[in-house]
Order: structure tokens, then C-alpha cells, then sequence
């Protein structure tokens, strides 16, 4: 079977350092905000090129914690992309804001010339929250343009990308601040949840680091409703030992796949979507596109050959039964035909460090000798 995540072969190269970072976390008998979590911070921000990383519980609580340090008033509006993971408008929620959906362009991320469009019309939005999906980076000047034009402050969901560049630049430096996940099959995944925000902004760096714990200050001096959303020291030394040193080799093991599948694709209906200008993408998900109605047809067959994939993603977040259940329902601006299009034709194949050239080899031949039903 070629799987869209391979746990037990990243364990077998990994097992050894884990015991050894567990096995200090255990004997060093402290396992909340400690030694760990600040080294781990230390050596994420200097990986990541930001001044300040803050560890926290989850990639949604990144986002929220993020919004909420960057000054999101109540009630605020955030312009944001209705394809991602449903988590990236569940924290806009959860900051106590509003999302705003526009379009997506044809490589499935946030469009800024409709953003711009949007903002015209939409003086009161002051946060823009883009998503670098896919693993892809977003043009980052353009967001920088688009702040300044706006007045916005820009929170990047990175989940997806990280040490992603668009050009020199690393994602998540055009933002005030940017968040993270380590969920388990994310580019560095934790063996649980896990996840960071990061920032160049010494006070959004501090008002993170209140929020995550119950929102105190000093001990017992609380300053925020806060969240408890600290990232233990188990999962910090994890991080720090035994998963960040192998990344850079993830990710090139990642791009050398993604130019294979590039390579070796062609079937006129299996449609690659461009990798957009300027992005260095660190492949997340190997996206392809087709028509709606052969969607099913080409995963059913795929499946017969013993290749899993999966969808990213089926339903936009707009369309979601809970807008509908907590009687708020989402603003859109103008038509999201993008994201629909991507939201019933997207089949992401298997795309993980571990897959050997063989394995690629065999989901490239599955895919050419595809023939759809009429
Ligand atoms: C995974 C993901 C999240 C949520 O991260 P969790 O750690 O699962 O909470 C948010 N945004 C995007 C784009 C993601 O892929």
C-alpha cells in the first residue's frame, strides 16, 4: 500500500533520538514552560529566520493566539481564503472576529487582486489572514502592499509551508505574526498535537507567551482571558532533538518527489495546478485537478492499485453545517468559482519524505494508464 503518511518508517528512523529526548525530559523531573520549550523556541526562530517563536498547543490555537496578540477587536473582520482547513476560520471564531471569504486563484491560494477588490468595498476589514496551502508561499510583496495600502495587519497561517520562501523571503515574515502546526502529518508533525506562533514584534512575542497560559503576566497576576495552550516539554525536547535537525532533508526529499510527479504526469485529464511565481514550495500535498464528475473514478482506481489519496478539500469552509447551527451566517465577496472548482476536483497523491522513487514511479504509471469512464 502507498500511503498519503508513512508513521511507522519516520519511527524507524527517528525512535532512537525520541528515547533519548524523552528519557531527558522524564529524569530532568519538570515538564511544563522549562529548559525545553525555550531552547526548542530558540532553535525554531533561528531555523525560521523570525526573531521570537512561541510553542503552543495546536496550529488552531497559533492562529487564535496569533489574531488576539496582533490586536483583533471584537466583533472584527478578517479577510481570509474559504479552502483551507476549516481550523483557520475556527480561530478567527475563537479570537471573537468575523471571517470574510474571497476567491482563490488557480494555484487554490488566497487571490490578492480580489482581496484588493474586496477591501474597496469593505472599509472595515483591519486583518487579512492568508493561507500558504499546499505548502506553496504566497507572494509576499503583494501582502506587503496590501497591508500598507489597507492599513491591515496580516496574520499568515503557515501550517502547511513551513520553510517555505517566496524568493529570499521566508514565509511568515510579512505578517505582524505568523502561526504553525505539528500535527503529525505536517512537514515537521509531532507525535500529538503541537504548534507555534512566530513574530518579529517583541510585544506580540509577550502578549503570546501571556495568552497560552491562562493569560497571567507574573504568577497569579492574570492580564488576558487566556487559553491554556502551552506546548510540554516532552514535546519540545521531541521537536528540538529528533525532528527539526531532519527537516531540511524532509523537504528536499519533498521537492525532489513533487518534480518527479511533474516530470511524469500526463494525463490530459489530470490537470497540475502551476506552482505559483516565485514560491520555493516545500510540498506539503501534491494537488491535482479534474473534473468533478471523474474525480471518484480516478481515486477508485487508484485505490485498486494500492495508492491511497486524499482531498484537500471537499467542502469549503463557508458551506459548513456549524455557520448554519451557531445562526451566523459567513460574508462572501463575490463568486468563490475557484474554490469550488478545487473543492470538487482536488486528489492529492501521496507526497511524504519517506516514499521511495519506485513508489512515485508507481503512482505516476497508475495515473497515465488511467481511462475514465466515458
Ligand atoms: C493543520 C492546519 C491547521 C490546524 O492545525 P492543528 O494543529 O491541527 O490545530 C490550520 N491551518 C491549516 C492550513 C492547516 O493545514
Amino acid at each position: 500500500m502507498i500511503r498519503l503518511n508513512d508513521f511507522e518508517r519516520q519511527w524507524r528512523e527517528i525512535g532512537a533520538d525520541a528515547h533519548t529526548a524523552f528519557e531527558r525530559v522524564g529524569a530532568s523531573g519538570w515538564y511544563i514552560l522549562g529548559r525545553e520549550l525555550d531552547l526548542f523556541e530558540g532553535a525554531l526562530a533561528g531555523w525560521w529566520g523570525l526573531p521570537f517563536a512561541c510553542g503552543v498547543a495546536s496550529g488552531l490555537d497559533a492562529i487564535e493566539i496569533a489574531l488576539r496578540a496582533t490586536g483583533l477587536a471584537p466583533g472584527g473582520a478578517v479577510l481570509t481564503t474559504p479552502l483551507s482547513a476549516f481550523a483557520t476560520s475556527l480561530a478567527v471564531v475563537r479570537a471573537g472576529g468575523r471571517p470574510v471569504f474571497v476567491d482563490v486563484d488557480a494555484s487554490g491560494l488566497l487571490d490578492l487582486e480580489l482581496c484588493e477588490a474586496a477591501l474597496r468595498t469593505r472599509r472595515d476589514i483591519r486583518h487579512l489572514l492568508p493561507v500558504h496551502l499546499y505548502g506553496h508561499a504566497m507572494d509576499l510583496d503583494g501582502l506587503d502592499q496590501l497591508a500598507r495600502r489597507h492599513g491591515l495587519t496580516v496574520v499568515e497561517d503557515c501550517a502547511q509551508a513551513i520553510g517555505a520562501r517566496w524568493h529570499e523571503r521566508p514565509v511568515g515574515s510579512a505578517g505582524r505574526a505568523a502561526a504553525t502546526s505539528f500535527y503529525p502529518t505536517k512537514n515537521l508533525g509531532a507525535l500529538g498535537d503541537a504548534g507555534a506562533v512566530l513574530t518579529a514584534d517583541p510585544a506580540v512575542a509577550e502578549t503570546a507567551r501571556v495568552l497560552r497560559h491562562y493569560g497571567q503576566a507574573a504568577t497569579y497576576e492574570h492580564r488576558e482571558l487566556g487559553l491554556n495552550s502551552r506546548l510540554d516539554e516532552m514535546h519540545a525536547a521531541l521537536l528540538r532533538s529528533a525532528l527539526l535537525p531532519r527537516l531540511a532533508g524532509w523537504t528536499a526529499r519533498r521537492r525532489a518527489i513533487a518534480e518527479r510527479y511533474r516530470a511524469g504526469l500526463a494525463h490530459p485529464a489530470i490537470g497540475v495546478p502551476p506552482v505559483p511565481a516565485g514560491s520555493r514550495s516545500v510540498w506539503h500535498l501534491f494537488p491535482v485537478l479534474l473534473d468533478a464528475a471523474r474525480r471518484d473514478d480516478l481515486r477508485a482506481h487508484l485505490r485498486a492499485r494500492g495508492i491511497d489519496s486524499g482531498v484537500h478539500y471537499p467542502k469549503l469552509i463557508p458551506h459548513q453545517e456549524a455557520w448554519r447551527r451557531a445562526g451566523a451566517a459567513p460574508a462572501v465577496v463575490g463568486s468563490l468559482a475557484n474554490a469550488e472548482r478545487f473543492a470538487a476536483g482536488e486528489v492529492s497523491l501521496p507526497i511524504h519524505p519517506y516514499l521511495a522513487d519506485d513508489e512515485v514511479d508507481a503512482v505516476i504509471a497508475a495515473c497515465n494508464e488511467w481511462r475514465p469512464a466515458p
